[in-house]
């Protein structure tokens, strides 16, 4: 194992961190100002991104900062796992860069979908532009009736009609469906098929988000706040009727299409909560130094040092394990990386959980204020063990292999 990054690698590095000092560092408060200002609620048919993130976009675009997580070199910056997981670090110390350089989840798990399983057809359809940046995604999956942690208790159909596919269902926690330029869903439903195992059942279907019967009925607020102009909907698929072509890989290839879509996509959130504990450490450590108390900086009175160590010892840690994760993954595959990417999926979001908790004590007030990006960091960490599987899920996956290395099953 190693971790030293090709040339292209570190090029590709340098260039993200002056963009980032140059163009996104000086305006990024001031953006979530603006977010603020035009998405004043939850009225999400009037929501909308500030013009510059457009221009932020054409930018990054232009000294080819785009899709650097894409492995085709043709596509993207076909880096490998391991090279772009440094990238994902940068990006995650800032709540917008992931979006400028198009770069963000949920588009860029749903872009590799499309690449590694769509057709032609649906590939020049959904993920020309999407790559382009000129529309946005969204993933379907969860419901709110049933205990979605275990994907086989969906309740959502994809039945086959003659030449189409009727679908229904309720879905909720869709990221992402509030974007004013989200057209596309990827749908995750039960084909019911007796000859199927029990993995075998379920279908990943392309919905355009203009069809008739797909309703948003309302967007979801995470600590009470609806992530505009992002936003997690609930929607409703009643009757919905799209063409056959429109299953991804083909019918009851949902399970086996969302393993490969999970892998790279852990790989890049924990990068990101890395870079994002980073932020908040160096934000503790800055105010720490900046304000006094009972005559002494505020870093210098009770355990304030102790926690610093702490979270450098964590962040470091997490940091080493999820770039092992990354090279085992590229090195022999997602399959045989299960135990490493679970681990990252529990240890990346409770390590930031932890550094953002101790940076918004040692803020004070201000902490739990938007005048920080420390709640929205919180946030992140909070949802991100639940997202993409809870906590409690991985640990499950992590002790079955365990257990199996000593010829037991469970
Ligand atoms: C901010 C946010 C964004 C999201 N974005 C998306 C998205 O874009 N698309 C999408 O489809 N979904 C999305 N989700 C949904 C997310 O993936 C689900 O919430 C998650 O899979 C858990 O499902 P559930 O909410 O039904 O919880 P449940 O399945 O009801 O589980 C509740 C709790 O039960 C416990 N539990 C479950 N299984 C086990 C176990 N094996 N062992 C021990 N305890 C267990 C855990 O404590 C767990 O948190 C998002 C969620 C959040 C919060």
């Amino acid at each position: 194992m190693h971790f030293e990054l090709s040339e292209r690698g570190q090029d590709y590095l340098a260039r993200v961190k002056a963009f980032m000092r140059d163009h996104i560092e000086p305006i990024e408060a001031d953006f979530w100002r603006d977010v603020q200002a035009l998405n004043p609620d939850g009225n999400w048919r009037n929501w909308q991104h500030p013009p510059v993130l457009e221009a932020l976009k054409a930018k990054a675009k232009a000294q080819d900062l785009w899709n650097l997580w894409m492995p085709d070199a043709e596509l993207g910056a076909g880096l490998s796992i391991a090279e772009y997981a440094h990238i994902a670090e940068q990006t995650g110390r800032s709540l917008m860069a992931p979006t400028v350089f198009n770069c963000n989840a949920p588009d860029t798990g749903n872009m590799e979908v499309l690449w590694r399983y769509g057709s032609e057809t649906q590939k020049a359809q959904w993920l020309t532009p999407l790559l382009a940046g000129e529309i946005r995604s969204v993933f379907c999956m969860t419901e709110p009736e049933v205990a979605s942690s275990d994907a086989t208790n969906m309740q959502a159909t994809a039945i086959v009609e003659g030449d189409e596919i009727v679908l229904n269902g309720r879905k909720w926690w869709s990221s992402g469906i509030g974007d004013p330029h989200c057209k596309i869903a990827i749908f995750m439903a039960h084909t019911p098929n007796a000859e199927a195992s029990r993995h075998g059942q379920h279908s990943m279907v392309l919905v355009p988000l203009d069809t008739p019967g797909v309703e948003v009925q309302r967007m979801l607020p995470v600590f009470g706040d609806f992530d505009a102009p992002h936003g997690h909907g609930e929607v409703t698929f009643t009757d919905v009727r799209v063409p056959v072509a429109n299953f991804i890989g083909g019918p009851g290839q949902g399970f086996s299409i969302a393993q490969g879509r999970l892998g790279p996509g852990r790989i890049h959130h924990c990068m990101r909560c890395i870079g994002a504990a980073e932020k908040a450490l160096e934000l503790m450590i800055d105010r720490g130094l900046a304000r006094t108390a009972f005559g002494k900086p505020l870093l210098n009175l009770g355990g304030n040092r102790e926690r610093i160590a702490e979270a450098r010892i964590a962040i470091d840690q997490a940091r080493l394990l999820t770039l092992y994760a990354a090279w085992k993954m590229d090195a022999v595959g997602t399959f045989a990386a299960m135990t490493e990417i679970s681990a990252i999926k529990v240890v990346a979001p409770n390590v930031l959980q932890m550094v953002v908790d101790m940076a918004i004590q040692l803020h004070g007030g201000a902490g739990v204020s938007r005048d920080t990006p420390l709640t929205a960091f919180f946030a992140q960490a909070r949802s991100l063990r639940l997202a993409d599987g809870p906590d409690e899920v991985h640990k499950g996956v992590i002790a079955k292999i365990e257990i199996a290395k000593r010829d037991f099953k469970s």
